[in-house]
């Protein structure tokens, strides 16, 4: 037995790299996840292609099986890729600076300019939201209303004044803004269903005319597989500095996050996530990476993952594996017995970090062998199965007699004791607990 057991971790440790068959396997349930969380299939092909790259670079981790590994590498590299610790809005170094919000129609704009003021009135700025959108009949009126919940002013044309041109109007709001003493100008545009020339040529004279600090791009995370064709028309037909994610709160899978981050290579800022003013944040990358990987077999996977992290799992099983402060011979015979029955120690070996090889292992254990080792440990006092140090040449002696084994075998089963002591040890260590050495994941 301890033959076996001595030799998983430094066979675990010689593997050095994870397999490509791992990887391979891995990446097409990745693949899968991705699209099915709408990502599109350019960006999904991208994606995946660098995650092999990078898990073939791993070394092998010590605390994760492959397939937790992988995902670990997922998972950061999504959370990468969408952003990492994300980027806040950039504002000019002489007021006011303008925002302006760009999209198809329906994408959220209108509902963005409202969240955005109320918001950065919140942080002390001044905002001024501009009505260029003259598209709609009612979307001055619906810019009049949010703006009036979030406190904040409105420029908006006069009738028989300008009526008809938001490039104008969007030009004459900055001097607006700065004789009323506004520090931030939202300049809402109007989309259309489609993307078409002239929307978007409109969109670039308004563009021209303010000079914006930031073009937000405006996007419905429904939208799914389209994300990719409308962020590249916005990105060459108006260019964009920043991305906002709307209706978050619906059952979107968050796939386009991933394919706007590809094709604008821009920050996203904001997430959308209602119609209410207050239902806005920062955009999280890392509650992204979740939600798009957090589906299917890999939400199976990532859960597993994070149970290998979670510390109160570690130490609950840890505690459980050891049957207390220390690991005995008492303990080491329970778990023998529990590993043949296929009990639970035996599933839960299977789930802890690093633990399944041990756990097949200890699966081929031969009859013979196991009814042996049973038959020393029971002739063992219980003072001596607590603490074998006592155990002297007529302890053993009486103990080999009482089983029905020669002295030899009792040694033998001593040491691999001894061994599987040892390994208790590190992998309390490798768990991360109190007072043990951690290893590198
Ligand atoms: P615009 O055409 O781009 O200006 O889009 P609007 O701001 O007018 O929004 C279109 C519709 O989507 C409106 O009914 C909004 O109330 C709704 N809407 C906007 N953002 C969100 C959001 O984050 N969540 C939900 N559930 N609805 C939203
Ligand atoms: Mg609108």
């Amino acid at each position: 037995l301890s033959g076996r057991l001595s030799g998983i971790f430094d066979k675990l440790r010689s593997k050095g790299r994870l397999t490509d068959a791992d990887i391979d396997a891995t990446a097409r349930e990745i693949r899968l996840a991705l699209l099915e969380a709408d990502v599109a299939l350019p960006v999904v092909k991208a994606f995946v292609f660098n995650l092999k790259e990078r898990a073939r670079g791993a070394e092998v981790s010590q605390a994760l099986n492959p397939a937790q590994q992988i995902i670990k590498i997922v998972h950061e590299e999504l959370i990468n890729v969408l952003g990492g610790e994300g980027r806040r809005l950039q504002f000019a170094k002489t007021p006011p600076t303008v925002i302006m919000l760009a999209g198809l129609q329906g994408s959220g704009k209108t509902t963005l300019a409202g969240k955005l003021s109320r918001w950065l009135k919140g942080q002390g700025h001044q905002p001024l939201l501009v009505a260029a959108d003259l598209q709609r009949p009612n979307a001055v009126n619906q810019l009049q209303v949010l703006a009036g919940r979030a406190g904040v002013d409105v420029y908006a044309p006069q009738p028989g004044n300008g009526v008809g041109d938001p490039v104008q109007v969007a030009k004459d709001s900055i001097e607006h803004a700065k004789r009323t003493a506004k520090d931030i100008v939202i300049v809402d545009t109007a989309g259309r269903l489609g993307i078409d020339a002239e929307m978007m040529q409109q969109a670039r004279d308004i563009r021209d005319a303010v000079g914006p600090d930031e073009v937000i791009f405006v996007i419905d995370a429904m939208v799914g597989q389209d994300a990719v064709q409308t962020a590249e028309a916005f990105r060459d037909g108006v260019g964009i500095t920043g991305v906002v994610l709307s209706k978050l709160d619906g059952d979107a899978r968050g796939g386009a996050a991933l394919s706007v981050r590809h094709v604008t290579g821009q920050p996203i800022l904001f997430a959308s996530t209602g119609e209410k003013l207050e239902d806005f944040d920062l955009f999280h990358p890392d509650r992204m990476a979740s939600r798009i990987l957090g589906m299917g077999d890999v939400l199976t996977l990532i859960e597993q993952a994070e149970q290998a992290f979670d510390e109160d799992q570690k130490e609950k099983m840890t505690s459980k594996l050891l049957g207390g402060e220390q690991f005995t011979l008492e303990d080491f015979l329970d778990q023998l017995i529990a590993v043949r029955k296929m009990g639970p120690i035996a599933n839960i070996l299977g789930m802890m970090p690093g633990m399944g090889q041990m756990k097949a292992q200890l699966d081929d254990l031969d009859d013979s062998h196991f009814d042996r080792v049973t038959a020393i440990i029971r002739s063992m006092t219980p003072g001596e199965r607590t603490n074998p140090k006592i155990l002297n040449g007529s302890r053993r002696a009486r103990i080999a007699n009482g089983s029905g084994v020669t002295v030899m075998d009792v040694n033998q089963l001593l040491n691999r004791f001894a061994d599987a002591q040892k390994m208790m040890k590190q992998m309390t260590g490798m768990m991360g607990l109190p007072g043990a050495r951690r290893k590198a994941t």
